[in-house]
């Protein structure tokens, strides 16, 4: 059979170069936003080629060719971030009503993985150019999600993903004995040291990210050693340890095995905030707001005010603190990106300054990440992420409720308000085979 030649070998030769005509992009900014210090400076020029920020500042030149597109209108701001959060899990009033455990029988991994395609284009519709993604996945949807969109086959926030829960037996199901099949893959067994060790390979040959466990769903969570091993078996690959921590016992435990983040606030008080600032470890409370679609829980005003009081707890020991949703459920007429932005009114509730709110959403969520070095921030250099909304957001954090421009490694997705995501769709791999690096 005859070889079919795609390209012709002179072109193939200038894109192996990597010297194909790269287009500049030229941004002209009305405010550019800089959380880190909360300022804000005007009539800047952003040059981006290949992707990535070259350049940045006032007096930048326009190269003759370059795309140039207009935002001088527009205060620009870095991505913005949900530290915690399941996009291939929605659980619904119907039919489940609202549980989870049912939701993971009825939904297969494969619909699970297309519906979390879907909310991370939502995500990135309100502003949301990276993720941490922390397991209830299915069988690593959530890998799935990540390599399409670092493939460059569907646009997507940067992904940070968990695979499987590990959790000690059970995890956070309750199953009956002829049905104890049904904690895995929603949750990896993991009891002793050799299946801690085992579980935490499983997931990073199927390529998570970030470690995730479950300090204390059971009575027989883990341990302070168990934890140790799990940060240092972690570690070898890079990799940082997040717990579900849901009472104060399980907290003291994973603060004095250095664990990376606690994940919730339920467990958390003034005297666990007071040793995770001593110890630089992430608060991700994942702070649900008291709204009008979240009411008909009974208790949610008070646990709300309690949540409230938590905050601003954190806050005044300067607790290092996360925007952060487990915003993983179906809210009728509200997409998966309203629900996350919608979280807003907690921080606000907590009277966390505006500044602070934005640095929250950005800097701490690259940070938590540990994306900080490589992505996020507007910087020459790094991958082009950024988004444009009308007002400044920190002096009115509600601004970001309408993000009108939305960019993700130098393409826009939304422009003008409206979502753009036709340049995403990709058949191969770009770049060939990137995500295969155990
Ligand atoms: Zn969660």
């Amino acid at each position: 059979m005859k070889t079919r030649s795609f390209l012709h070998p002179a072109l193939a030769l200038l894109f192996a170069s990597g010297c194909l005509f790269a287009q500049v992009t030229a941004l002209k900014v009305g405010h550019l936003v800089d959380p880190e210090t909360g300022t804000s400076s005007a009539n800047q020029v952003i040059l981006i080629e290949n992707g990535k920020f070259t350049s940045i500042g006032p007096n930048v030149a326009i190269p003759s060719g370059a795309s140039v597109v207009d935002l001088s209108s527009y205060y620009v701001s870095p991505g913005l971030v949900d530290a915690h959060n399941h996009l291939a899990l929605t659980y619904k009033e119907e039919p489940e009503h609202n549980s989870y455990y049912l939701t993971t029988v009825m939904d297969s991994t494969a619909i699970r993985a297309i519906q979390a395609v879907s909310n991370g284009m939502t995500m990135m519709s309100a502003g949301f150019t990276m993720e941490r993604d922390l397991g209830n996945n299915g069988n690593y949807a959530d890998t799935a999600l990540r390599v399409a969109i670092e493939q460059g086959w569907v646009p997507g926030p940067t992904i940070i993903n968990s695979g499987l829960i590990i959790g000690t037996f059970g995890g956070q199901f309750s199953p009956v004995p002829e049905r104890e099949m049904l904690i895995e893959p929603e949750y990896l067994n993991a009891d002793t040291h050799d299946e801690i060790i085992k579980a935490i390979r499983r997931n990073i040959l199927y390529g998570a990210k970030v470690i995730k466990i479950c300090v204390d769903c059971k009575s027989y969570g883990y341990s302070v050693e168990d934890m140790k091993l799990f940060v240092a078996e972690a570690a070898k690959s890079g990799l940082k340890v997040a717990g579900h921590v849901q009472t104060k016992a399980g907290a003291m435990r994973a603060i004095e095995a250095g664990i990376w983040s606690i994940e919730h606030s339920i467990g958390l008080d003034d005297e666990t905030h007071k040793l995770m600032a001593e110890k630089g470890i992430w608060r991700v409370g994942t702070e649900t707001p008291f709204t009008s679609y979240h009411t008909n829980t009974p208790g949610a005003k008070e646990r709300f005010d309690k949540q409230t009081e938590g905050m601003k707890n954190a806050y005044a020991h300067h607790v290092k603190m996360a925007f952060s949703t487990d915003a993983d459920y179906y809210i009728p007429g509200m997409d998966r990106g309203q629900v996350v932005i919608d979280f807003l009114k907690s921080w606000q509730a907590a009277q966390i300054p505006n500044a602070e709110i934005l640095k929250i959403m950005t800097i701490n969520g690259y940070k938590v990440c540990d994306m900080y070095e490589k992505r996020g921030p507007i910087k020459a250099g790094l991958p082009a992420d950024l988004i444009a909304v009308k007002g400044n957001p920190l002096e009115d954090i509600d601004t970001l409720r309408d993000v009108r421009f939305v960019m993700k490694d130098g393409t826009f997705f939304k422009k003008d308000g409206v979502m753009v995501p036709a340049q995403f769709f990709h058949s191969g791999p770009v770049p060939p085979s990137a995500w295969r690096i155990h």
